[in-house]
């Protein structure tokens, strides 16, 4: 296990997103051990921003120690304006290896549920089967975008190994959890050689996939014809989830004219 070794405070919590599927968010870390390569979004936003200052301090979590007293505070004067929260936009809430983010994931939940709200959880992480005591209208979901272990190490560093994701969400899912998995940013083939149907039938159990493409790096938009790629596989997206009745979601942008 891992220690937080640093503590910051925030005068707020709970805002609204502007991303395609949410509503609202809570970020209660700054900084992400997960060190995704894609790159992450959050880290190029937050490095311009000057909020932190190298992919280094990035990768050392900080928890923000107010979160509970902010959502006392936040949740009685939004609670009738929130559809969903979502856990997290620009961090992990089940950050790997690290028990006291993943603590105060469970109490920010608890509290959400609470005054009725419910929380959609994405993570690079392990779920944990404590989660289905909570909520039933809370929604688990990971993201996977291979099955190979040796781009895992390559490209998000320091989270959960696939197969202990996987395994993880199936846990929630057999107690009757919602479980969903975001296929993105999905590689192109001269970052991976994969099959997209070997990757669905391991997440074939959710009730829900999104899928999208890579952005923001050279190798993806100079690989020729990832636009076709794209497109191709997104199609085969919907077709494997309309056979099995899995909800979908294809992210703006990742299907295109030609
Ligand atoms: S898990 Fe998310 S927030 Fe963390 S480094 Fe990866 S992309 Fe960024």
């Amino acid at each position: 296990m891992a220690e937080i070794d640093c503590y910051i405070q925030r005068k707020t919590m709970l805002y609204k997103t502007g991303v395609e599927y949410g509503d609202y968010t809570m970020n209660f870390v700054q900084g992400c051990s997960h060190g995704c390569k894609y790159p992450c979004y959050a880290y190029l936003q937050k490095k311009r921003f000057g909020q932190v200052d190298d992919y280094n301090d990035w990768c050392k979590p900080k928890l923000i120690s107010n979160t509970l007293a902010l959502l006392d505070k936040e949740i009685p004067r939004l609670k009738d304006k929130i559809k969903s929260v979502q856990l997290c936009f620009s961090t992990d809430p089940f950050m790997y290896g690290y028990k006291e983010v993943e603590n105060m994931a469970i109490e920010s939940i608890k509290k959400l549920n609470a005054a009725g709200i419910k929380c959609t959880v994405l993570t690079k992480g392990i779920l944990p089967i404590s989660l289905a005591q909570l909520s039933r209208d809370n929604e688990y979901g990971i993201t996977l975008i291979s099955l190979d272990e040796s781009y895992r190490e390559k490209v998000e560093p320091g989270a959960a190994p696939y197969q202990e994701r996987l395994a993880a969400l199936k846990a929630l899912h057999d107690v009757g959890c919602k479980t969903w998995v975001s296929m993105e940013p999905y590689p192109t083939p001269n970052l991976i050689e994969q099959d997209l149907q070997q990757i669905l039938e391991a997440v074939g159990f959710t009730d829900k996939l999104i899928f999208g493409r890579t952005n923001y790096n050279k190798e993806v938009s100079s690989y020729k014809g990832h636009k076709d790629f794209y497109n191709k596989l997104a199609a085969e997206v919907i077709s494997f989830c309309e056979d099995r009745g899995i909800q979908y979601h294809i992210k703006d942008k990742t299907i295109t004219e030609e």
